[in-house]
């Protein structure tokens, strides 16, 4: 038996997580010239960061031969006065991955269950996978969450309830209501994460209070990110906010200097920024008209998204990824999350958006 085969079977039976395709890669693979590349594959800001974020990662280059600071003081301190959470109440994390992480390191163990939704973040299972737990799959109702069958599927073996809101890749949105009843419903031991990773983008009409809310229930864990709306997915930075004693059980399983001091950085000086914040989420908004205008001129379905993407149906999504490809386009193929004639793309630059519509257009007509 190799030395491989002596890993456990819960962690061979891992499929890996695919990243979107980076554009050197493509560059390489094809002959390109990387500024000829569309990337919308990730969901990252098309504005790049804050200008206010870039003067802090110039200021803290001058500081990188110490370690970061373990406890995040100061951005814990920005998080706290923002959403009125006590600090004792944020764990930071290595992008909110890390968070998702250690809730299934502190709060799973072998054989125990994960509640998650079919099409829902691959990460949950994955997270689950690698602590020995089981992922258990709730098939999705208009390819979002069924909050019902959740519950219903919630039993003695579960440990934590992974719901994300909006989700990826669908991006299907529950209303807070919805949420609040579904956390009346669960039992005080089981954790409920509530991963809102896009939620700096919606609309002021379906806004939520979802951290009004952990008072009540501090079996809630709602996790956020630096990555998408504040445009830092290459510093690695998030964070979760929940009652202090699971934050303290999740302080001490992380690294201790888990989150760099470049992203604490920077993740200080983005949350400061409110007007690249607006600016994205308008941006947004502009592009995802464009997509789905173009879409309906294509007669192509597509799901109503609440993200910084959306998901179109075109047929065989492995075949039209790849022609994408090959005119300079990368986007997401969803075949891993169960949906085989979907591609993901996520909204760019105004001229980003026209170069993919050109080319599905020529890919699917010709
Ligand atoms: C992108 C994303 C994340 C954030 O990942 P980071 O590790 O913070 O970069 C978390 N949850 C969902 C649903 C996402 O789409």
């Amino acid at each position: 038996m190799s030395i491989a085969e002596q890993a456990p079977a819960y962690i061979r039976a891992i499929s890996p997580y695919q990243p979107g395709k980076p554009i050197s890669e493509l560059a390489r693979d094809m002959g390109l010239v990387e500024a000829s590349i569309v990337k919308l594959a990730s969901n990252e800001n098309p504005l790049g960061i804050s200008p206010k974020a870039k003067e802090a990662i110039a200021r803290a280059v001058q500081d990188l031969a110490r370690y970061p600071d373990g406890n995040g003081f100061e951005l814990k301190a920005a998080l706290s006065e923002r959403t009125g959470v006590p600090m004792s109440g944020i764990v930071l994390g290595n992008g909110s991955n890390d968070v998702l992480e250690l809730v299934a390191r502190t709060f799973l163990t072998p054989g125990a269950e994960a509640v998650l939704s079919q099409h829902a973040f691959a990460v949950y299972p994955l997270a689950t996978m690698a602590v020995g737990a089981k992922p258990v799959v709730v098939p999705a109702k208009d390819f979002g969450h069924d909050l019902d069958a959740m519950a219903a599927a919630v039993t003695d073996k579960t440990g934590v309830v992974f719901i994300a809101n909006p989700n990826n890749p669908t991006g299907s949105f529950l209303p807070g209501d919805r949420l609040q009843a579904f956390l009346e419903k669960m039992p005080e031991r089981v954790l409920v994460v509530l991963d809102e990773a896009y939620t700096e983008y919606l609309p002021d009409a379906d806004r939520y209070d979802a951290i009004g809310w952990l008072t009540r229930f501090p079996n809630l864990l709602v996790t956020r990110t630096f990555s998408k709306a504040y445009g830092l997915a290459g510093l690695r930075v998030g964070y979760g906010l929940g009652d202090a004693g699971v934050v303290d059980l999740l302080n001490r399983v992380r690294q201790p200097f888990n989150v760099n001091s470049l992203a604490l950085a920077a993740a200080t000086a983005a949350l400061g920024d409110e007007e690249f914040l607006a600016k994205s989420a308008a941006l947004n908004q502009r592009g995802m008209n464009q997509l789905t205008r173009a879409f309906e001129a294509m007669s192509l379905s597509w799901l109503p998204s609440w993200g910084n993407f959306v998901t179109v149906k075109v047929g065989d999504g492995d075949t039209v990824y790849r022609a994408l490809l090959a005119e300079g386009v990368i986007v997401r193929p969803i075949a891993s999350y169960g949906m085989p004639e979907w591609l993901r793309v996520s909204i760019g630059l105004p001229e980003e958006n026209a170069r993919f519509i050109d080319a599905l257009k020529r890919v699917l007509v010709g």
